[in-house]
């Protein structure tokens, strides 16, 4: 990995050029940048690929779990599985939109609340492996469970406490949420999904300097109507940096039985049905200064860290709801006799049973694969593996969701409930497939994501040769900067071009799988190169190119899953003398290697010919609302604007 990656960005402007930006375009870059992640030295796997740099020896041997922190591990996920097996009905918690109390309390009591919290804080100190093993249970059995321990404690208070609490605030507020005092993370606003810049909500000093006063209103916060504590998001007054002013965000721990803090409405959603989630308002709140978590001004920088480790919970869920589907359709496919043989027989079946089972263990292997990271470092740098984790696991968690629905036929559309009354098994494919489909969309949207993985895939030729291009710099700058890239560049790309054994192959390792990895390390070369020639092509211009960017990320992300799954099919192989056992797993892993494969060869012959242009073109054109025949025969009704409807307020 070049030594330019992963380092700090006080001054964007000294890399990007955002003179032709809007000052809104401005401000949302200003503040992204700064909240980057500095300098972890690590290089990583998955930024290595856009580099053309394979480094198969961070993956291969596979990290497994050690054994003994599995054996510290299979107490609390043992518990927790006979808990949730014997006491709790996912579909009744669905059917009812509430979680029961004394399944609340029951959690609590077990630890659940407390899983990461280190145990001289009363929690159960276990490894974000042991973390991602339990959310995988959880994900496969119900989602409102899921989401309520994960807003906890993935992005409620406990995490960004775990990674930047200070002592006093780690003593104040890790044994409550340990004990099972629920919290919650409020970011979201009106005006503010994807865009923090946008935000709203604010936090001014008082007079006597000990406290802020918080005003604003946060929508959608999980497990907000019913939360002791949050973590919530506030602007508080700018700083002038490098002469402009720059908006600052700002954490803070907020009670909500402080006087001035009010749930205003639960909101309620096409799935995950019993989502304590709601619109909270602050008026007035004192907040105690020592209640901010990092420094004034660093809240998005605690946010974006927090939701590196945070969204990994996604993936690890993915895989236990794939666990559950395939779980389904095996039993369905072997049973359901249609047109003379089990249905499974039939090959459009048997191509959708194949996917969900390769997909399945490949999103495991990449979300082991991270947790690893995390478990030998607290602060390990996990941006890009965590967000292709999630990206790729939750995509695919609702493509296998979609699948088992079709292979289920008319009993996939029936609900649980009526399944029962009519005395079939009643698989619940309708309720995971309401609850799954918000994962693409909540912590980090797949659109989002994509971007968020190109801006850190650009990041070595940002530092490498941004300087070059920014028109905002002074000449000399800018000519030293160039000659700075000329040397880079010109030891850097002839490598590209160059043959070469895979760095980090492992004797041992089945000739199959070394197919694929030299595959691999030869596609992470020609991803690099197909970059590098785009940047060339459309200059700063590129960062607008999203869909062609996509699909430079979507490869890398490919190719990630496809060495993950190799390294742990080589793990596990090692791990069983049966022969047997070790020829199925070599079979599930090279078909997944193979279609992996033609996705990739798909995805970079659109680099080279795509319909990306006219299909901008004809977006505008709609949005523009031209095209009447797209509008008639069809009922249409005014246009409501229901955030000005005083109504909306009502509970
Ligand atoms: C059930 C649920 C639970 C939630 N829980 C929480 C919570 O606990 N705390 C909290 O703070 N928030 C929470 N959220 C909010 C959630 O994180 C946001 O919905 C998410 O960030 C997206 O924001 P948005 O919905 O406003 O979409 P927008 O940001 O308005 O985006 C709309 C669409 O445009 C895309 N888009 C946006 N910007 C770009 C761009 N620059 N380029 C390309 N595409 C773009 C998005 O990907 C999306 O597809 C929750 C939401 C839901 C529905």
């Amino acid at each position: 990995m070049t030594n330019t990656q992963n380092a700090p960005h006080d001054n964007p402007e000294a890399l990007i050029d955002t003179s032709k930006m809007t000052a809104g375009q401005r401000a949302a870059l200003e503040l992204t940048e700064a909240a980057r992640d500095a300098a972890a030295e690590r290089a990583s796997f998955g930024g290595g690929l856009f580099m053309g740099q394979f480094g198969l020896d961070q993956l291969l041997p596979f990290p497994e779990q050690e054994a003994s922190d599995r054996a510290r591990g299979d107490a609390f996920v043992h518990g927790l599985e006979k808990f949730l097996r014997e006491r709790t009905d996912p579909d009744a918690i669905d059917r009812d939109g509430e979680i029961p109390d004394d399944v609340i309390a029951e959690l609590g009591r077990m630890g659940a609340f407390g899983i990461k919290v280190a145990p001289e804080y009363g929690g159960l100190g276990l490894s974000q492996t042991n973390y991602c093993r339990a959310a995988m249970l959880l994900g496969g059995w119900c989602g409102n469970l899921t989401a309520l321990i994960s807003a906890h404690q993935s992005i409620g208070v406990p995490q960004p406490l775990i990674l930047f609490g200070t002592e006093e605030q780690k003593r104040n507020y890790l044994p409550r949420v340990a004990k099972g005092e629920i919290s919650a993370f409020a970011l979201t606003e009106q005006g503010v999904g994807s865009d923090p810049a946008r935000m709203e909500t604010h936090a001014e000093l008082s007079p006597d300097g000990t406290h802020f006063i918080l005003n604003g209103e946060k929508l959608w916060c999980t497990n907000g109507t019913k939360a002791g504590l949050l973590v919530v998001m506030a602007k508080t007054p700018p700083k002038i940096v490098a002469g402009r002013e720059r908006n600052q965000i700002t954490a803070f721990i907020v009670e909500t039985d402080w006087p001035g803090v009010e749930v205003v409405r639960r909101c309620h959603f096409m799935g995950l049905r019993a989502l304590y989630n709601g619109i909270i308002r602050f008026h007035d709140v004192r907040v105690p200064r020592k209640n901010i978590i990092l420094g004034e001004g660093k809240g998005l920088k605690v946010a974006l860290s927090t939701l590196n480790t945070g969204r990994l919970t996604l993936p690890a869920a993915c895989t236990g709801l794939a666990k559950r589907c395939l779980e389904i359709v095996r039993k369905w496919a072997n049973e359901r006799e249609q047109w003379g043989a089990p249905i499974g027989r039939h090959a459009a079946i048997a191509d959708k049973i194949a996917r969900i089972a390769a997909n399945t263990f490949a999103m495991e292997a990449m979300t082991f694969y991270t947790a690893s990271l995390v478990d030998k470092d607290k602060k390990a740098d996990i941006r890009i593996e965590a967000a292709m984790a999630k990206l790729w696991g939750t995509e695919r968690a609702w493509e296998i969701v979609d699948a088992t629905m079709q292979i289920r036929g008319g009993r996939g559309y029936e609900t649980a409930d009526s399944l029962r009354e009519r005395g079939e098994e009643p698989a619940p494919v309708e309720r995971l497939m309401r609850d799954c489909r918000i994962n693409t969309i909540f912590e980090g949207s797949s659109e989002i994501m994509r971007l968020f993985l190109a801006r850190e895939a650009l990041d070595p030729h940002l530092k490498a040769g941004g300087a070059v291009l920014n028109s905002q710099l002074p000449l000399a700058a800018r000519a030293r900067a160039a000659v700075n890239a000329g040397f880079f560049y010109a030891k850097w790309y002839p490598k590209l071009w160059l043959p070469k054994l895979v760095p980090g192959m492992k004797t041992g390792v089945d000739p199959k799988l070394a197919r694929h990895l030299r595959y691999a390390e030869r596609a992470s070369r020609r991803l690099a190169r197909r970059l590098f020639h785009a940047m060339i092509r459309f200059g700063p211009k590129l960062e607008r190119e999203q869909v062609l960017l996509g699909r430079f990320v979507d490869i890398g992300t490919e190719l990630f899953a496809l060495t993950a799954s190799c390294a742990r099919a080589h793990s596990l192989m090692k791990q069983t003398a049966s022969r047997r056992e070790q020829e199925d797993l070599l079979q599930l892993v090279d078909y997944f290697c193979r279609a992996a494969r033609l996705r990739v060869e798909e995805l970079s012959r659109g680099v080279d010919r795509n319909a990306d242009s006219a299909g901008y073109r004809t977006a505008r054109t709609v949005l523009e609302g031209h095209v009447p025949a797209l509008s008639e025969g069809m009922v249409s009704r005014p246009t409501s604007r229901p955030h000005e409807d005083p109504s909306r307020l009502a509970a």
